[in-house]
């Protein structure tokens, strides 16, 4: 387009009030709020001029404004943060919310969140509490340490662990431990934020006993132990486990201490990652190390995730002697980091319901999901294989039951193929591509599937219940009501 006939189209561009006045808007205008209706007027305005600067030729009439800033209007008074079903089969998975909290966590934040609270009461003694008072005791009972705090997640533990035992001085960490966890946490990154000077020993793939012990002089504060979550290394590798890192802590400890030297604590602190309470996975052959082993191993502190294989809500949680958990009270990044009253509340419930093991298998749906056998979703796979095939012509596609693989997703078990039975969508009309656009994008509620080779994949595993699986049904067919109506092939 030649620059007057750009400036001419400019020109023709309504203004606010002319959107505005369009009887596409006026309905708009009486329902919605007045501020989001003029915002979304100017932007689609706004998206107007740009796109005829970029050398379009748009509709510029009011009314066809006036449909664009509708579209804008309806998405933004809609919630941004909805319900998905995940059929992903990625239990803990990041993208999604992680942990579902089990019914008495709901039902916890519910009564917390909907009147005042003993957060930081204490109703026995008729004064103030402290709210690291509520899971404390919990967490103690369950991983068998003598103290413990809980932080808004574990990546705030990592910070806040290093910055107040290492900060201004050495922490020694493996080569084969210095990974990405995602969403931009480094090893590396958290130290250099932390203030600790990082020494890192080994090679990627091999780190001795012997590289710490030369690693170590009157400034190292911190043995750091980092679980490589998401990434593995196999064939020739060797790293050095906690109890060997307590031992060799020990003997520098005791020479410090018999040569007089002036030097900081030394301590061994373990990033365990997803950590877990218990064996969550039946049998497998790299099962995640339990919080109550990592301390046994002599570990001064260990921190992990509230809302991966725990299934709680996000949170941090650091457990150690009470000498060095109180030193991580009373820091100024335990109140900048602190958790609010509806996480500590889903928290606590959590936690009680691994007071009785077998309970939380069953109530704690990360758990439950982790733990059901595949011949036991055999049967749900059936189910919903049956309602698509039901509401979806055999003439567009074909639904059956494959085994398959789910994974727990959260950095946690990544060698562990955990087994299971998905549905199998085969497309006759339309493409597994089109539909998976359509089950995201084209209903309320996002579904996330997985594609395989033009086929659709949805497993069962991560499916909450048979209302979740009619819905499914019901998107798939909607999908195929549009390319039958478009004529798509
Ligand atoms: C996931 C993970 C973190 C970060 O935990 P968040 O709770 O997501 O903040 C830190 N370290 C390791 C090893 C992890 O796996």
């Amino acid at each position: 387009m030649t620059h007057p006939a750009i400036n001419e189209l400019l020109r023709s561009l309504p203004s606010v009030d002319e959107v505005l006045a369009s009887p596409v808007l006026t309905h708009a205008c009486a329902a919605s709020p007045h501020a989001a209706v003029v915002d979304a007027v100017r932007q689609a305005i706004s998206e107007a001029r740009q796109s005829i600067l970029e050398g379009a030729t748009p509709d510029v009439s009011a009314d066809a404004v006036a449909k664009a800033a509708h579209a804008r209007l309806a998405t933004f008074l809609a919630p941004s943060l909805r319900r998905v079903i995940n059929a992903s089969g990625v239990i803990v998975h990041t993208n999604l919310g992680r942990s579902v909290l089990a019914p008495s966590a709901v039902e916890a934040v519910v009564e917390a969140a909907s009147g005042y609270s003993t957060l930081e009461y204490d109703a026995e003694h008729m004064c103030r509490g402290s709210r690291h008072d509520h899971c404390e005791r919990l967490i103690c009972l369950l991983t068998g340490a003598e103290a413990a705090i809980a932080v808004n997640n574990n990546a705030a533990a990592v910070m806040m662990v290093l910055s107040t035992f290492a900060a201004g001085h050495k922490a020694v960490v493996s080569r084969g431990e210095l990974v990405e966890i995602g969403g931009s946490f480094r090893i590396p990154d958290i130290m250099a934020l932390s203030q600790a000077d990082m020494v890192e020993v080994g090679t990627t793939n091999k780190t001795h006993a012997e590289d710490y012990v030369r690693a170590i002089d009157d400034d190292v504060a911190m043995l750091l132990k980092v679980h490589t979550s998401n990434y593995r290394l196999v064939g020739f590798t060797e790293s050095v486990c906690g109890k060997d890192l307590r031992r060799i802590a020990d003997k520098a400890i005791d020479d410090r201490h018999a040569r007089n030297a002036a030097a900081p604590d030394l301590l061994v602190y373990e990033d365990l990652g997803s950590g877990a309470f218990m064996e969550v996975e039946r049998g497998v052959e790299h099962p995640e190390p339990t919080v109550a082993e990592a301390l046994a191993a002599g570990c001064d502190l260990v921190s992990f995730s509230g809302d991966k294989l725990l299934g709680g809500p996000q949170a941090g949680i650091i457990v150690g002697s009470a000498a060095h958990i109180n030193r991580l009270k009373k820091s100024p990044l335990a109140r900048a980091l602190r958790l609010d009253k509806m996480t500590i509340a889903a928290l606590e419930a959590t936690l009680r319901l691994y007071l009785d093991p077998e309970r939380a298998r069953v109530e704690v749906p990360t758990l439950r999901m982790l733990d059901t056998p595949a011949d036991a979703l055999r049967p749900r796979a059936e189910r919903l294989a049956g309602l698509i095939n039901d509401a979806v012509g055999a003439h567009c596609a074909i639904a059956s039951v494959v085994p398959e693989i789910s994974r727990a997703g959260g950095g946690a078990l990544p060698m562990c193929d955990i087994p299971t039975f998905a549905v199998q969508v085969t497309f006759k009309r339309g493409t597994a591509q089109g539909c998976d656009e359509h089950l995201v994008k084209g209903g309320s509620v996002p579904i996330v599937a997985r594609i395989k080779k033009e086929t659709l994949l949805l497993d069962v595993r991560t499916v909450l219940d048979e209302r979740e699986e009619k819905c499914i049904a019901q998107a798939i067919a909607a999908y195929f009501g549009i390319v039958e109506e478009e004529g798509i092939r």
